[in-house]
């Protein structure tokens, strides 16, 4: 019989995931389906990354690096965090992992201890409180609503702070809600955290430079340099260059933490692949004038999908400010549904369509979609959507 650790035994298979495998399956069988489940940019990677991955290969770049990423990495990286996110950065702060998931996983199970507390705004990114419970932490959510544009006030999360209190989970904008925090919620949120020294802060900034407020991206780090030596914000090129696949995430912070999600990584995976991090260099180092076009595309995509959700009797949505999803609501219809999101996805995908249950997300009587897709394919998708509905 399969022998589990506890460690284990505490997760399961990321949602998400299992959503997207079981349309592929029904699309092996011939079915016509459209995947809205994945959180992957639909572009092409840029062709010059592509270039600096071949041109890695071909140097016999073949070889182990650094466990914590190449030096010029790490520079590329600390340039990216200030010049992007506006976040000092010393390269020795770095560490460049396999993908944002990998640095968030490390940064917890490297500090987490059975009875640590880590507040979780929910709806929350799947692997975020199974990383938590793998560690050995409690979850503790921090629920938010459509009504609040899916952010947390200041005052929910004190009232949530114990001394067992280890982190707190900020992702702006965030997955699956896409809402956006900016300067003065930060600042108010802040002002919590001086009141409480033992907290820290995981700040996820992955979709950063997918806001389509026209504002420029507000982080903590960035917004309260007291706070720096008890922040650690998480970025990477999977979203923001069409890399997904390449596997490639940073993390800075204090340097004791960084060197610890470093020992953790020279024992687990050791360095991120080499091609994937020349070609990170390239992506980093490289013009960004590609971004502007991406965001009006994402930005068009979303006010179509909005505008449609919207207008489809029994499903709402606030407008989400960044990201590539929409979190829906579906109250009203959630009756025929015996009151099971999942029912509704899996309806949803015998229609067509896969989506993911807000309840994967720790939500609930609704779906995410993701809108990195064409406005086509959008287009027939919603038709779809409200026909399964109708
Ligand atoms: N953080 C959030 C909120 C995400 O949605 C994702 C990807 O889905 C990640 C981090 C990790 O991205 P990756 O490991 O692909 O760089």
């Amino acid at each position: 019989k399969p022998q589990l650790s506890n460690a284990l035994a505490r997760i399961e298979a990321s949602p998400t995931t299992a959503m997207t495998d079981r349309a592929m399956e029904l699309r092996a069988e011939g079915r016509d389906i459209i995947s809205l489940s994945v959180g992957e940019p639909d572009f092409d990677t840029p062709a010059h990354v592509i270039e600096a991955a071949k041109a890695s290969l071909d140097a016999g770049d073949t070889r182990y690096t650094a466990v914590m990423g190449t030096a010029r990495l790490r520079q590329a990286a600390a340039l990216h965090f200030e010049r992007d996110l506006g976040i000092a950065a010393d390269p020795a702060q770095v560490i460049v992992s396999a993908g944002g998931k990998q640095a968030l996983f490390e940064a917890i199970c490297a500090t987490v201890s059975a009875g640590d507390e880590v507040i979780v705004p929910a709806p929350w990114w799947v692997s975020y409180p199974q990383m938590v419970r793998f560690a050995g932490g409690t979850v503790v959510p921090l629920m938010t609503y459509a009504k609040d544009d899916f952010r947390f006030r200041p005052a929910q999360l004190e009232a949530l702070i114990t001394s067992r209190t280890n982190w707190v989970i900020l992702g702006s904008p965030g997955n699956p809600t896409g809402a956006v925090y900016p300067a003065a919620m930060l600042l108010g949120i802040a002002e919590v955290l001086r009141r409480h020294p033992q907290v820290m802060v995981l700040s996820d900034d992955i979709y950063a430079p997918l806001n389509y407020t026209g504002e420029r991206h507000a982080t903590l780090a960035n917004l309260c340099p007291d706070l720096a030596d008890r922040i650690c914000t998480i970025s990477g090129v999977s979203k923001s260059h069409a890399m997904t696949g390449f596997r490639i995430g940073f993390a800075t912070g204090p340097k004791w933490l960084i060197d610890a999600m470093g020992k953790l990584q020279s024992n687990s995976s050791g360095n991120p692949a080499a091609t994937s991090q020349a070609a990170a260099v390239a992506a980093l180092e490289g013009s960004q004038d590609f971004l502007a076009d991406w965001r009006e595309t994402f930005r068009q995509r979303r006010d179509l999908v909005v505008s449609a959700i919207n207008a489809i009797p029994g499903l709402s949505t606030p407008v989400p400010d960044g990201a590539f999803y929409c979190f829906i609501d579906a109250t009203p219809l959630m009756d025929r549904f015996n009151g099971d999101d999942n029912k509704l996805a899996l309806h949803l995908l015998e229609h067509g369509v896969a989506v993911v249950s807000a309840s994967a997300f720790g939500g609930s009587n609704g779906f995410r979609i993701s809108f990195a897709a064409s406005e086509e394919v959008l287009s027939e998708a919603l038709r779809r959507i409200e026909s399964a509905l109708s």
